[in-house]
């Protein structure tokens, strides 16, 4: 088959639009090369430049990048051998183990990222070159890009680890490691299990062959490149992310879409310096357009338990600071937990403000060219003015948390669920986007979707009916680590849970009982 003979559902601008067409069409388009084909193998990249890995794509676990490969090839960076034999193995017909992530999707009958991944323009493009012209053990390009350089970071969130913040590794090797429930049947590792904690990053000061193939690499990789996004650790404690800015200022790619993750909690200097060489490039024609993300999940004290090392007053003014800059995105990953129950709809609220002041109405600018007004502030044709390269400046991601288990938002008790859980979801549903009048002012369906499928799985995973007392054995295990771990963190950070959540008490409460009741079993 060819990608071409597919008669795709188009959006007015081209785009292959996500629906359930479209992910039936792209299904049976890979399948005629085999059921595990997948192009984000070849034209997707992670790479942890700190420890020297690399995957295809970010789902499988990522593996080290041979020295050996490299020093012959710095294109290894996103060919190791590994990686040409599970291309190989999706050409002939097979699906590789490591991508069994999506193998468990489709085998629930459900759509995987094999099918999300393959259709994004930044992959479908090359399904005729790849299917029909490769055999695997080509060196090939990555379209989209995605470089940590390194683990150096200034906070320790609670969810996060040594792999991804060097603050992390320190708090490790000061007080230990951390482990819930020890010397229980039900005792579990949650932080500082690895050998050597060393092992995992070069040091900032140190000599990195990885960064070096880089280098190398880079100005030719570039070119290829639809989507580039710098990650960490904090990318901005980092001198490559800075480099990389002053390089991509003086070099042309206008199809690129530049992403920058950051905490927005780095020193004031620093942070001045990014915003300087920012404006430069976003504004300038070199790339096409320019994102950034930043990760919260509640709001104000309770955010900072959340997020270990937060000033969350700094985050707030900075976020809101890139928002009125122009001519850039800013998305929060708010990545749904435990912690975020109780304040979760602040940060909708607020996230609904900035819409409305900021994001672009775009289904009115036929009446305001008419002369009427539709809104209070700036009108939508000055915001158009200012944001020309985004539909939208404002934006919100809702993944879940799985890993650690126990700061999973579904242990959750139910009275939080009624209390909490509900209204936050009914507050997002009722200030939604319309795409006729009052467009990008609200929550847009993806977004929804997202928060819809958590707290959906929280109602139907521990129903009120089937268990009045709400003390499932599962989940109680699950409790007793959280109050374990909570307890830990406590005294490490010298704060205090239930302070900072006096709303969480009987949450809380039900945790306590279920931590001594494993004790008893030792
Ligand atoms: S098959 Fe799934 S896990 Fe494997 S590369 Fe594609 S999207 Fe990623």
């Amino acid at each position: 088959m060819n990608e071409k003979e597919i008669a795709w559902d188009k959006a007015p601008d081209g785009s292959v639009r996500v629906n359930d067409y479209n992910l039936g069409e792209i299904k049976q388009l890979l399948n005629s090369v085999g059921p595990g084909f997948c192009l984000a193998k070849w034209n997707q990249v992670t790479l942890h430049l700190g420890r020297g890995h690399t995957h295809s794509c970010h789902h499988p676990a990522s593996h080290k990048i041979p020295l050996a490969e490299l020093v012959k090839n710095p294109s290894a960076l996103h060919n190791t051998e590994f990686k040409k034999q599970q291309r190989k193995t999706m050409l002939e017909g097979k699906r590789p183990e490591e991508c069994d992530y999506c193998w468990r999707n489709e085998d629930e009958n459900n759509w995987s990222d094999r099918q999300y991944k393959s259709m994004e323009y930044w992959a479908l493009d090359d399904y005729d070159y790849i299917s029909k012209k490769l055999n695997g053990n080509e060196d090939v390009y990555p379209k989209y890009m995605e470089v940590s350089f390194g683990n150096t970071c200034n906070q320790k969130c609670t969810y996060c680890g040594p792999e991804s913040s060097s603050q992390w590794v320190s708090e490790i090797k000061k007080n230990g490691p951390i482990k819930v429930l020890a010397g229980t049947n039900n005792e579990q590792w949650t932080h500082g299990w690895q050998d050597d904690l060393d092992s995992f990053n070069y040091k900032n000061n140190e000599h990195n062959p990885y960064i070096d193939a880089f280098w190398e690499w880079w100005p030719e990789a570039y070119k290829h490149l639809k989507v580039f996004r710098i990650t960490g650790g904090e990318p901005l404690l980092s001198k490559e992310t800075f480099k990389i800015i002053d390089w991509m200022t003086e070099h042309r790619n206008p199809d690129l879409e530049f992403h920058i993750n950051s905490n927005l909690n780095v020193p004031d200097e620093t942070w001045n310096k990014f915003i300087k060489k920012i404006e430069v490039l976003k504004d300038s024609p070199n790339i096409n357009n320019f994102s950034l993300y930043t990760s919260v999940e509640g709001w104000g004290e309770r955010a900072e338990y959340a997020r270990t090392g937060l000033d969350f007053k700094k985050f707030k003014q900075r976020y809101e600071q890139v928002v009125g800059m122009g001519n850039v995105r800013c998305v929060i990953m708010a990545t749904y937990n435990i912690f975020s129950v109780t304040s979760f709809k602040s940060l909708l609220e607020w996230q609904l403000g900035l819409r409305k002041k900021y994001n672009c109405n775009p289904s009115v600018r036929n009446v305001e060219n008419a002369g009427w007004h539709t809104r209070t502030g700036k009108s939508n044709l000055e915001l158009y003015e200012v944001n020309s390269n985004h539909k939208s400046v404002v934006g919100i991601d809702i993944p879940y948390l799985r890993h650690p288990i126990m700061l999973d938002a579904h242990i959750c008790t139910h009275d939080l669920v009624e209390k909490y859980m509900i209204p936050n979801l009914n507050f997002l549903a009722s200030n939604m986007s319309e795409l006729r009048w009052w467009n990008h002012q609200g929550f847009e369906t993806y977004e929804f979707e997202k928060l819809r499928r958590i707290i959906l799985h929280r109602l139907f995973y521990n129903q009120p009916k089937d268990n009045p007392l709400d003390d499932r054995k599962d989940l109680m295990v699950l409790r007793a680590k959280f109050y374990d771990f909570i307890n830990q963190i406590d005294t490490r950070n010298n704060t205090s849970f239930i302070n900072t959540f006096p709303e969480m008490k009987h949450f809380y409460d039900m945790c306590e009982k279920a931590y001594s009741s494993e004790r008893k079993t030792i």
